[in-house]
């Protein structure tokens, strides 16, 4: 599914039959029967229709934030009413003929609850009255932290890179500009948890991974790709330098289908200059499996013990 992200930076990425499903098994029976039936509760029933704190109002069932009460008016119908939505992304429309009316049904554009219905008879500046159920909403009071859900999209991503001892790795990945965290571990195998012993046993099938969390605004992954490949000598199988065995392997673990393409155009463009004509590049591309962290003595080796890497500066 490709992500969409709304204006105000929240992922609008619609969500899945089966998602919503079960976060809808949660509601209790007059937000089911709003957000999944497209009921309408009572007027001067709901709880939120007399509310006048300042706060966010996100959808019951998914959180996407959609109203503030800085856009909220009394309409006197006794349903929450608002004159424009939190973003105008968030908000979904299509007509809804039921009931011998022609109405502009309103729903969450990431988990499509219905919300409500919007008319054209609001207040200034808009003229739009935005007519909710309570139970379609979930109000959370300025200053309350927000789950994770109502927040805006993660701007980090992660990127996972094998090859060799992760300690020059780790070391050159943390400068890079837009790097917001590198980390050494064991990625790939087949236990969960294991130690460095058990991977320079060279039996649990793990690779020495440098875990890279960045900012994908300030750095592309395209560039951590171009410094992995001159921090490390991708035709090397099994092996880097002095450091022999299958935990030492070349590898790109993608976290997703974007960095595996990526990766993918990335190699094959490599493989067409001099350099890797007559040497073939034996970087594994698979799909990234749990990362372990290494023990703390292997985190930041190189500032920790002074310690020289083979590895050159690649930015
Ligand atoms: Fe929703």
């Amino acid at each position: 599914m490709k992500s969409r992200q709304s204006k105000s930076g929240y992922d609008l990425t619609p969500l899945s039959r089966e998602a919503v499903a079960a976060l809808a098994s949660k509601l209790d029976a007059e937000a089911y029967n709003v957000t999944q039936r497209a009921g309408t509760e009572r007027p001067f029933c709901g709880g939120l229709s007399e509310n006048k704190k300042d706060g966010v109002y996100t959808c019951v069932v998914c959180g996407l934030p959609l109203f503030s009460s800085e856009h909220k008016f009394e309409s006197g119908t006794g349903w929450p009413s608002f004159y424009s939505p939190f973003d105008a992304a968030h908000v979904a429309q299509r007509v809804d003929d039921s009931g011998g009316m022609v109405r502009k049904e309103i729903n969450c554009a990431r988990c499509d609850a219905h919300l409500g219905h919007v008319f054209d008879d609001g207040p200034p500046p808009t003229g739009s009255r935005y007519c909710l159920n309570s139970a379609s909403l979930k109000f959370f009071e300025k200053g309350t932290a927000l789950p994770p859900q109502s927040r805006p999209a993660q701007s980090e991503e992660t990127a996972y890179f094998a090859g060799g001892c992760f300690w020059g790795l780790e070391h050159y990945f943390q400068l890079g500009p837009g790097v917001v965290d590198a980390t050494s571990g064991y990625m790939q195998g087949s236990m969960d948890n294991p130690s460095y012993k058990q991977v320079c046993g060279d039996a649990t099938g793990h690779a020495e991974t440098v875990k890279v969390v960045f900012d994908p605004r300030r750095i592309t992954y395209r560039r951590l790709l171009e410094a992995f490949f001159a921090m490390h000598d991708p035709t090397q199988k099994d092996r880097q330098g002095p450091d022999v065995g299958s935990q030492y392997r070349s590898g790109v673990w993608y976290a997703n289908d974007r960095q595996k393409k990526e990766t993918e155009a990335f190699i094959k463009e490599l493989s067409g200059t001099d350099r890797y004509r007559a040497k073939k590049i034996v970087t594994q591309v698979e799909p990234a499996k749990t990362f372990w962290p290494a023990e703390d003595y292997h985190q930041d080796y190189l500032e920790k013990t002074g310690g020289a890497c083979h590895v050159s500066n690649p930015w």
